[in-house]
């Protein structure tokens, strides 16, 4: 099925909106300054830190929403072991695809309707969004490499 035409981005040529991974804040970046390290306008944290940033319910919508790069979740829990195995693996994708894309960890555990609206039965799941649209969803484990191509592909694919 083919999506609908969108009407060209009106956000690619002067600033990106990015939340800030510590304190929220919906920072306004220039877009050619989104790899140089950019910092959060309120609190000073960088607002890439090479790290998937542990998200709740309220932090997940709020990244999902207003981060205007691709943003590529994990949706996890502590007592999956496969999960776990995941975990170092997911951190390696993090270092290769920031910050053209924001990399999120979701603990299933504090956020049921999330799992619900996406209708998510198994975790590990990885959740790709792009500006606020489920782009592509995949369950089960996988190396690096498969992730951070399957991101690649399936957020090009929609460019
Ligand atoms: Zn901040």
């Amino acid at each position: 099925m083919r999506r609908p035409a969108e009407p060209e981005s009106i956000m690619t040529d002067a600033t990106l909106t990015l939340v800030c991974p510590a304190c929220g804040t919906i920072n306004r970046i220039p877009a050619a300054r989104v790899g140089a390290s950019p910092r959060c306008g309120t609190c000073h944290a960088a607002i890439y830190t090479g790290h998937p940033v542990d998200v709740n319910a309220a932090g997940f919508d709020r990244h999902v929403k207003h981060d205007q790069v691709p943003v590529l979740v994990d949706v996890w829990a502590p007592w999956c072991g496969p999960c776990r195995t995941m975990e170092p693996t997911f951190i390696e994708a993090a270092r290769r695809l920031e910050p053209a894309f924001r990399l999120l960890k979701l603990n299933a555990d504090d956020a049921p309707e999330i799992l619900g609206r996406y209708g998510i039965r198994s975790i590990p799941t990885l959740l790709l969004f792009d500006h606020g649209l489920l782009r592509a969803q995949q369950a089960g484990a996988a190396p690096a490499d498969r992730i951070v191509s399957w991101a690649r592909a399936r957020s090009a694919a929609t460019a």
